[in-house]
């Protein structure tokens, strides 16, 4: 990590990257490989994601589509990971909250003519790798700051860091997250909707094996649990449920737990996964749905570029938050690599074109979650009957199901 010396006061560079979580990383390591110089900030940038150590596993596990594959390989990170540390899906089952035996859905890679419907692992042991990668790229520098305003002028935005270091750049990408600055200081609004649900994440050992398996329940009254495989006998959990049962979860010893486990949706869990012990110290993140109005600005003269969870935040039920803010990193990419010679990277038409491409996969993904977060929240009677219906209505057809897997795989074209 270096911090730079005062006479180093101001520093001009083609991009600055803000943020250092995954997208954030993935951004900065992608532009710097392309020759811009690159300049990336965050707070946290010099905590260094740690080497997962053997036989334990981080609580942030994420099922990763084949779009991020494709992405980490061009990259190059995918296969410096260690792989043994991820878990194929081969098959994916979801269950409506009647239980009735057609009240279910599922997508079998096979079915789908393809290797896997997703790996599932440790977004530490990416964001490391790549921290490892960053070290050896010399068009890249890494400050760890906070940036606490932001001025444009005709060609450049003006970065004031909290260590009152000033950084120019011809192009800002805001990859700060959720409650993002950059968004706020480009202008940018965002809708926000709070789900009023949080999500319980906890590893287990379990007694019987996954078979490569990613289970999930929609349970009565809105709640929704995924038990997404990880190698060996384990299982990764993700509960979305009401704030208050959350904090009830997280009280329980691992005997509460399996009384708990043993009543979900009538016994089902149980009977998959049979008895489960603890592998890490349950956590609960609360859930939200966030939009930004744009993906650019300042909207007069832009020069800021939104990716990630700055752009967009969505219901975890669908695992595909980070795979689509991966996505906006490989557009970005792609639109800075193959731009006209004579355009500059801010060129204003670059940007456009980039929010351009981003509209559809963003607006279709963020209305599925929501919708389907709604319609299983929903009490009445014909709202249940309507969604375990349509669970059992879709899994009759292939042709649906493959285009819905191809789309989950963040494949652009369907063949
Ligand atoms: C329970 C749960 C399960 C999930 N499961 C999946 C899954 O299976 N698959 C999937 O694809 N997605 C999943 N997601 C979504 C995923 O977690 C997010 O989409 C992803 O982490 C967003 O990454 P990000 O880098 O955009 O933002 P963050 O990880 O929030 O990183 C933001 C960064 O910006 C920095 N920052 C903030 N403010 C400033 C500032 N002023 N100056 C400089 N830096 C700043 C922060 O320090 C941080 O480093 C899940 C989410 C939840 C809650």
């Amino acid at each position: 990590m270096s911090s730079l010396p005062p006479s180093f006061n101001p520093h001009q560079f083609d991009i600055a990257v803000v943020g250092a979580g995954l997208i954030g990383k993935a951004t900065a390591l992608g532009l710097a490989q392309l020759g811009l110089s690159t300049v990336h900030i965050a707070p946290d940038l010099s905590q260094s994601s740690a080497a997962p150590a053997a036989g334990q596993w981080s609580q942030r596990i994420y099922a990763f589509s084949s779009s991020t594959q494709a992405l980490l390989k061009k990259i190059q990170v995918w296969d410096a990971l260690d792989l043994s540390r991820f878990q194929v899906v081969r098959d994916m089952r979801i269950f409506g909250d009647r239980q009735g035996p057609q009240d279910q859905l599922h997508f079998s890679a096979f079915e789908a003519g393809t290797a896997q419907l997703a790996w599932i692992g440790e977004a530490n042991l990416i964001e490391q790798t790549l921290d490892q990668a960053s070290r050896f790229q010399n068009k890249l520098e890494r400050l760890d700051a906070t940036v606490t305003q932001m001025t444009f002028a005709e060609t450049e935005a003006k970065l004031t860091l909290d260590n009152q270091v000033e950084i120019r750049a011809k192009l800002v990408i805001g990859a700060d997250g959720a409650r993002s600055s950059i968004r706020e200081f480009a202008g940018i609004t965002a809708q926000h909707e709070d789900y009023q649900q949080s999500a319980v994440v906890a590893n287990w050992n379990s007694d019987l094996p996954h078979l490569e398996t990613a289970n999930q329940w929609f349970l009565e009254g809105g709640d929704i649990l995924a038990m997404l495989p990880l190698p060996g006998k384990q299982v990764s959990m993700v509960w979305s449920t009401s704030p208050e049962n959350a904090d009830a979860l997280l009280k329980l010893n691992e005997a509460e737990w399996q009384l708990r486990f043993a009543e979900l949706a009538q016994g089902a869990v149980h009977a998959t996964l049979g008895n489960l012990r603890f592998n890490s110290v349950p956590a609960a993140f609360p859930l939200s749905k966030i939009r930004a109005a744009r993906l650019i600005g300042p909207a007069q003269n832009p020069q800021v570029i939104l990716v990630g969870d700055a752009a967009h935040v969505m219901h975890p039920l669908a695992g595909q938050g980070l795979n689509l803010g991966l996505r906006d990193v490989a557009t970005l990419l792609q639109v800075l690599e193959n731009r006209e010679s004579f355009r500059l990277i801010n060129d204003p038409l670059l940007l456009r074109r980039y929010e351009r491409e981003r509209q559809g996969d963003t607006s279709a993904l963020l209305w599925v979650t929501d919708r389907l977060k709604k319609l299983f929240g929903a009490q009445s009677t014909f709202e249940q009957g309507l969604r375990n219906w349509g669970l059992g209505l879709v899994n009759r057809s292939h042709l649906l199901k493959r285009r819905l897997i191809h789309q989950a795989l963040g494949e652009n074209h369907f063949e």
